[in-house]
């Protein structure tokens, strides 16, 4: 079991920066990562990627952002100098961090973000803390998935398997962007938290799912997400698709599990896209923020558990198995 421990306060590199964490969300990542699903994590380690806070102390060589501001942080911390950084796409940078996962995360007081002047985003003045935290993992990524993968229209049908933090953010964007969305999940209260979040129809999965979709949708989905990370929703969402639809991968599906078989004569047939979503760089959030500014997105109403640090090691490690619907926020 996880333990809550008394260790140093993180200082600044010279292009980073220590926040005083605020909120930190939890995360089925940080849970891969307890797991031992991440190669990259040696003990002692702190988990933690999802957060927002103020900057405590900046290195020499920031610029843009010192002591007092408050921010949040993509969970991919990007370079801002190798080939990926220069296109713009600081998501899949080459050299990225990732706190939590690379080096010591956010279920702490303080955490220390690299390359500050590349990962910051600054929080306009009405989002509060615990909202802004699930931004930079699960509601980005849902939002990236959506837009810039799934290029999703007006009266398009999406859907959502797997409705944890990921694909309840994914159902909320889905629904103001005025798809139809039709939400998969085993739990019948992650379905009621769909329902409320806008989701038009809502299936106890995962058996017969592709089938059901694409009755309800006349044809299949034009946009589907395997939200879970998990080898069955991911061929469902690939097979609940009509001709020429797109599939996104935002769920991991980490190495050490059963490897996803993927219905690639139905890709072949049907001309699908399989993409992959992994995150959104800190320069692409302006959209994002203004519809949340606008009320028409609303991270807040996501969280349902909060709780402080010294019940973090408990929750996480119940991840796996009982963790309620809905987001944990942790305010430590
Ligand atoms: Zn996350
Ligand atoms: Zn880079």
């Amino acid at each position: 079991m996880p333990d809550l421990r008394e260790v140093a306060d993180p200082a600044p590199s010279p292009d980073g920066v220590v926040i005083k964490v605020a909120a930190t969300g939890l995360c089925r990542s940080d849970w891969h990562g307890w797991m031992g699903h991440d190669p990259a994590i040696a003990l002692p380690h702190v988990p933690g990627h999802e957060l927002a806070g103020v900057v405590e102390a900046a290195g020499p060589r920031v610029t843009g952002w010192r002591a007092g501001d408050r921010v949040t942080v993509p969970f991919v911390c990007a370079c801002g100098r190798c080939p990926a950084c220069a296109a713009g796409e600081q998501q899949v940078c080459e050299r990225q961090t990732q706190p939590g996962f690379t080096h010591w995360g956010s279920f702490a007081e303080y955490v220390a973000v690299e390359n500050a002047d590349v990962n910051l985003v600054g929080l306009p003045d009405g989002l509060g803390f615990a909202a802004a935290a699930g931004l930079g993992c699960r509601f980005a990524t849902a939002y990236r998935a959506l837009t810039a993968h799934g290029r999703v229209a007006p009266g398009q049908w999406v859907a959502v398997h797997g409705c944890g933090g990921v694909g309840l953010s994914a159902v909320m964007i889905a629904a103001a962007a005025g798809a139809r969305v039709v939400a998969v999940d085993i739990s019948p209260a992650a379905l009621d938290l769909a329902r409320a979040f806008g989701a038009d129809t809502c299936l106890q999965g995962p058996d017969g799912v592709p089938e059901t979709i694409a009755e309800v949708t006349g044809g299949g989905a034009h946009v589907s997400l395997d939200a879970l990370g998990d080898p069955r929703t991911c061929a469902n969402s690939i097979a609940c698709l009509r001709r020429r639809g797109r599939h996104v991968q935002v769920g991991l599906l980490p190495p050490q599990a059963v490897p996803a078989a993927l219905p690639m004569e139905r890709v072949i047939a049907y001309e699908l896209s399989v993409l992959g979503s992994h995150g959104m760089p800190a320069h692409a959030y302006g959209p994002m923020l203004d519809l949340v500014a606008a009320g028409t997105l609303r991270p807040d109403r996501l969280i349902t558990t909060t709780i402080g640090l010294a019940a973090a090691p408990r929750a996480l490690a119940a991840m796996g198995t009982t963790s309620p619907p809905g987001v944990t926020m942790i305010e430590p």
